[in-house]
C-alpha cells in the first residue's frame, strides 16, 4: 500500500525529473547550436584566409605578366611591383597556413593540398623569374605562356585547397552553405577573369600565328566566366536579400561583364598585337575592372560571417530563454507542490493522526493545523465536534458512575446512624465468610442491644431516642477499625464483625465498647448514658457455618446476656454468661 509521504515524494521526483529532462533537452540543443555556429564562424574565418591566399596568388599574375612583358626601361619598376605582390601573397599564405594547421594539424588531405599550393606557386614563380632573366628580345614566344600556365597551376591548387576547406565547412553549418558556395564561385570568377587577362597579355606578346590558340582559350574562359556568373552569382542578391550584395552584383555587371571583359576581348581580337597596347598598359586598364569581383566575394564572406554570428547569438538567447523558462516552470511546480503539501498532504497526515488518536480514546485537543484546503478543514471541524461529543459522553458516564456509587452507598446505609443497614451487612458477611478460607482469618460476630431503650423513648421522647441511637453508633464507631463492619440491624440492635481476631481479642475489644458506654454520655444536652448487652459468636477461618447460623448463636448469647441482668458480654467460650468488669 502507498503511504501519503511516498506518493508525495514520488510525485515531486517525477515532476522535477520531467522538467529537468525537457528543460535540459531544450538547453542542450540550443547550446549545441551555439557551439556549432561559433565553430562555423571560426571555420568561415579560416575559409576567408584561404580565399585571400587564392586571391593573392591570382593577383600576383598581374605584376608577373607586366614584368614578363616589360621593356628594359620599365623592367626595374615592374620587378619592384612583382616583389611587393609576392610578399603580399607570402604573408597571406603564412597567415592561412597558421590558421589551417591550428585545428587540423593531422588532416592529411589538407596538408597535401597546402604542400601542393606551395610547390606549384614556387614552380610558377621560378618559371616567371626564368622569363624575366632572359633579355626581352631573346625571349622565345613560348617562355611567357609557359610561365603564365605554371602560375595558373598554382591558382588551381589554391582552388583545390579552397574546395577542400569549403567541403568541411558546409556540413558543419549547412545554414550558410549558399553563402559559402557563392563566395567560392566569386573566388573562381576572379581567377577566371585573371586568366582572361593573362590570355590577352599572351596574345599581345605572341606572334600573329598563335593568336588563334589564345583566341580559343579566351573564348573558353569567357564562356566559363559567364557560366559561373549565371549559375548563381547573378542571383546572389535574390538569394541573400541583401542590398549591398544587390548593388555589387550591378557593379560587377557594369564594371566587369559589360566593360572590362568586352574591352579585354576586343583588345586581343580586334586590335591584335599591332594595336600599340603593351601587356603592361593593358593590365593597368584591366585589373581595376576586376575590383568589383573581389568586392562581391568579400561581401558574400562578410554576409556569411554576420549570419553565423546572428545565429550564434540567437542560439545563446534561446538557450538562456529555455533555461529561464525551465526555472520558471520548476518554480511554479514547486509552488504548486508546496500548496498541495500545505493544503492537502500535511493536513491529511494530521487528520490521520487525529482519527487514530480518537479511535484509541485520546480526547486531548491536538494543535491547530495550518492552512488546509476548505474541505479538509471541514473534516477537522467534524472531528472536533466528534471529540467534543465523546468528551461529553465520558463526562456523563463519570457522573452516572458517581450516582450509582452514591445510590449503592445509600441503599447500604442506615440513614439515622450512617452505619451499614441489615441488607448490606448480610452481603458483607457472606463475602467475608466466603473469602475466609483463602485469607485464613478468624472473625467475631458481635451482636449488641441497648438496655431498656424503651424507657429513653418513654421518658425523653422519640427524637431523643433517635439521638441516643446515633450517639451509640458514634461512640462505638470511634473504637472500631476501618476494616471492621459495623451495622444497625433495626431498632436499638447493632452488629459488628471484628476481623482477624481470636475469642480473647474479641472479648477484650467488646469490653472496651462496653466501658466506653459507661464512660461517655451518648446524648449530650441531657448527658444521657446507657448500657448495652453483647453476644459474641466466633467464626473460625476453616468453618463452614453460614451467616444465619453464626448470627443465631450471637443472638442466643445476647439473649443470655439480657437474661443474666444486662450490661454484660456473653461469648462462645462457655455457654454460661460471663460478666467482665
Ligand atoms: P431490653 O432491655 O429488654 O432490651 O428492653 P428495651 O426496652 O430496650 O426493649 P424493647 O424491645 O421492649 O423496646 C424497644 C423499643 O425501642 C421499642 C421501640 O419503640 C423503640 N424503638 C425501636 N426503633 C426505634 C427508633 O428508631 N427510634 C426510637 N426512638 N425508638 C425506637
Ligand atoms: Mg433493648
Ligand atoms: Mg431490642
Amino acid at each position: 500500500m502507498f503511504r501519503i509521504q511516498h506518493l508525495q515524494s514520488l510525485g515531486a521526483a517525477v515532476v522535477a525529473f520531467g522538467c529537468l529532462l525537457l528543460g535540459g533537452a531544450a538547453i542542450l540543443s540550443n547550446y549545441n547550436d551555439f557551439q556549432r555556429f561559433g565553430h562555423g564562424a571560426e571555420e568561415m574565418r579560416v575559409f576567408v584566409l584561404v580565399l585571400d591566399s587564392a586571391n593573392a596568388i591570382s593577383a600576383e599574375r598581374g605584376p608577373a605578366n607586366v614584368a614578363m612583358a616589360a621593356k628594359p626601361s620599365e623592367l626595374d619598376e615592374a620587378l619592384v611591383a612583382l616583389e611587393q605582390s609576392r610578399a603580399k601573397t607570402d604573408d597571406a599564405i603564412a597567415v592561412m597556413i597558421e590558421a589551417l594547421t591550428l585545428h587540423h594539424v593531422d588532416d592529411q588531405a589538407r596538408l597535401t593540398a597546402i604542400t601542393e599550393v606551395l610547390e606549384s606557386l614556387n614552380t610558377g614563380r621560378m618559371a616567371v623569374d626564368k622569363v624575366v632573366a632572359v633579355p626581352l628580345e631573346a625571349r622565345t614566344t613560348l617562355h611567357v605562356p609557359l610561365a603564365i600556365m605554371a602560375m595558373f597551376r598554382a591558382a588551381d591548387s589554391a582552388a583545390d585547397l579552397r574546395n577542400e576547406v569549403s567541403g568541411h565547412l558546409v556540413p558543419t553549418t549547412p545554414q550558410i552553405a549558399g553563402e559559402v558556395l557563392l563566395a567560392s564561385s566569386a573566388s573562381a570568377l576572379r581567377e577566371q577573369a585573371g586568366r582572361l587577362g593573362s590570355y590577352v597579355v599572351m596574345t599581345l606578346v605572341a606572334p600573329r600565328d598563335e593568336d588563334a590558340n589564345y583566341a580559343l582559350l579566351m573564348d573558353k574562359t569567357s564562356a566559363i566566366i559567364l557560366n559561373i556568373w549565371e549559375s548563381g552569382l547573378n542571383n546572389a542578391a535574390l538569394f541573400s536579400g541583401n542590398d549591398t550584395i544587390a548593388s555589387l552584383v550591378e557593379r560587377v555587371e557594369a564594371e566587369y561583364l559589360d566593360d572590362a571583359m568586352p574591352m579585354a576581348i576586343a583588345t586581343a581580337h580586334i586590335m591584335g598585337p599591332t594595336n600599340g597596347m603593351s601587356g603592361g598598359s593593358f593590365t593597368e586598364v584591366y585589373v581595376p575592372g576586376m575590383a568589383s569581383l573581389e568586392s562581391l566575394r568579400n561581401e558574400l564572406v562578410e554576409l556569411s560571417l554576420t549570419m553565423l554570428e546572428t545565429r550564434r547569438l540567437q542560439a545563446r538567447q534561446a538557450m538562456i530563454d529555455s533555461a529561464l523558462l525551465t526555472a520558471l516552470v520548476i518554480s511554479v511546480l514547486i509552488g504548486v507542490g508546496a500548496m498541495f503539501r500545505r493544503g492537502l498532504f500535511t493536513p491529511l497526515l494530521a487528520l490521520h493522526g487525529e482519527v487514530v488518536a480518537l479511535a484509541s480514546g485520546d480526547l486531548t485537543t491536538p494543535p491547530k493545523a495550518g492552512n488546509a484546503a476548505r474541505e479538509v478543514n471541514d473534516i477537522f471541524e467534524g472531528l472536533a465536534i466528534l471529540r467534543e461529543n465523546q468528551r461529553e459522553k465520558r463526562r456523563l458516564e463519570g457522573l452516572q458512575r458517581q450516582m450509582n456509587l452514591r445510590l449503592k452507598r445509600l441503599s447500604e446505609t442506615d440513614t439515622l446512624t450512617g452505619l451499614l443497614n441489615r441488607r448490606a451487612l448480610v452481603q458483607r458477611a457472606d463475602a467475608l465468610f466466603r473469602r475466609a478460607k483463602i485469607t485464613g482469618e478468624d472473625m467475631a460476630v458481635v451482636l449488641f442491644d441497648i438496655d431498656h431503650f424503651k424507657n429513653v423513648n418513654d421518658t425523653h421522647g422519640h427524637s431523643v431516642g433517635d439521638e441516643v441511637l446515633a450517639g451509640v453508633a458514634r461512640e462505638i464507631g470511634l473504637l472500631t477499625r476501618p476494616t471492621d463492619a459495623f451495622a444497625r440491624l433495626g431498632g436499638e440492635e447493632f452488629v459488628i464483625i471484628l476481623r482477624r481476631v481470636d475469642l480473647e481479642q474479641a472479648i477484650s475489644i467488646v469490653t472496651h465498647f462496653k466501658n466506653q458506654l459507661h464512660r461517655n454520655p451518648v446524648q449530650q444536652p441531657l448527658q444521657l448514658k446507657i448500657t448495652a448487652s453483647f453476644g459474641i459468636a466466633m467464626r473460625l477461618a476453616d468453618s463452614d457455618e453460614s451467616w444465619d447460623e453464626i448470627f443465631r448463636r450471637a443472638d442466643q448469647h445476647l439473649y443470655a446476656a439480657k437474661n443474666a441482668g444486662r450490661d454484660r458480654i456473653v461469648s462462645d467460650s462457655a455457654d454460661t454468661a460471663q460478666r467482665i468488669a
